[in-house]
């Protein structure tokens, strides 16, 4: 990686050697409860991290601190260099999404409420932005879907519908609270290949996720967390017997059998979470 010097003088950040996010010492509270502890990260623009740990380990409250809604204890978040956070820039995806799916509004309405953001409510969507909401819902391979009601649509394809929104919105960090959770395989699939689409744009990705598989598959560098940052380095390197044990404590049962670890974390939902590493 090549560091540019600029004057001492110059106080503007540059958005282009900036790191996407750039976290020191970060503590998240509720109360007397210290979600999180003394997280430091810092993740280039472009690169797709999987956050990984047992439930409770403080995932969705470093997700939600990153996009600014939770409130920081101590320690500081840096966003492409600045110390606020431009919303419109950053797309979250919770983990329930709390949408009545009764609620007579079709797919390609859902993808342009992405677009509110830059276009102002008030405005109405121009054919550019029609035709942004026609792109991202193509990436998520919903493209037949346009004119759907959402409440029609199968649990995997409301949450590509999110993915789109969140495309759609031209962020350059997304957010996504275990996207995968209920989702059949060819659903996970789909969110997968949209997620690598953003590589071209060198969309930075940070994903909660159980499955130490694809998290080495298809992620960059892995954040292992236990309210503290355990590990934060590339799947073969973050890995470790030692370090998954101090993530998940006795939570895990390793099995090791030549190159092959078997980690079943009963921390989580149900058996389909169990995981198969090799
Ligand atoms: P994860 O997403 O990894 O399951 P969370 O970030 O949801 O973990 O939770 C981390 C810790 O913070 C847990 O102990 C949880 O009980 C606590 N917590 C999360 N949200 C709240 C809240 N709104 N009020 C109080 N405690 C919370
Ligand atoms: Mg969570």
């Amino acid at each position: 990686m090549t560091v540019a010097v600029s004057p001492a003088s110059v106080q503007i950040a540059d958005s282009t050697i900036a790191p996407a996010l750039d976290i020191r010492h970060l503590t998240v509270r509720y109360r007397e409860i210290e979600a999180i502890s003394d997280v430091s990260a810092t993740i280039a623009v472009g690169e797709h991290i999987a956050i990984i740990g047992p439930n409770g380990a403080g995932k969705s409250t470093l997700l939600k601190a990153i996009a600014g809604l939770q409130p920081i204890a101590t320690g500081e978040i840096r966003w492409f260099g600045n110390t606020q956070a431009e919303p419109n820039t950053i797309a979250y995806v919770p983990q329930r999404l709390q949408v009545d799916w009764r609620f007579p509004v079709s797919v390609s309405d859902v993808v342009l409420m992405g677009r509110v953001g830059r276009i102002g409510l008030f405005r109405r969507p121009s054919a550019h932005d029609r035709l942004l909401v026609q792109r991202a819902l193509e990436r998520v391979g919903l493209a037949a879907f346009a004119n759907r009601q959402i409440g029609q649509l199968s649990g995997g394809q409301q949450q590509r519908v999110f993915l789109a929104r969140a495309l759609a919105q031209e962020a350059r960090l997304l957010l996504m609270d275990e996207p995968l959770v209920g989702l059949d395989i060819p659903s996970q699939d789909e969110i997968f290949r949209a997620l690598a689409s953003l590589r071209s744009e060198r969309v930075t990705v940070l994903t909660a996720l159980h499955d130490l598989q694809q998290a080495s598959r298809y992620f960059d560098r892995v954040m292992l967390l236990n309210r503290r940052l355990i590990a934060f380095a590339p799947a073969r390197e973050a890995f470790t017997a030692m370090n998954l044990v101090a993530t998940y404590g006795g939570h895990l049962h390793l099995t090791s059998s030549g190159d092959s670890i078997l980690t079943i974390a009963d921390s989580c939902c149900d058996s389909s979470q169990m995981t198969h590493h090799d």
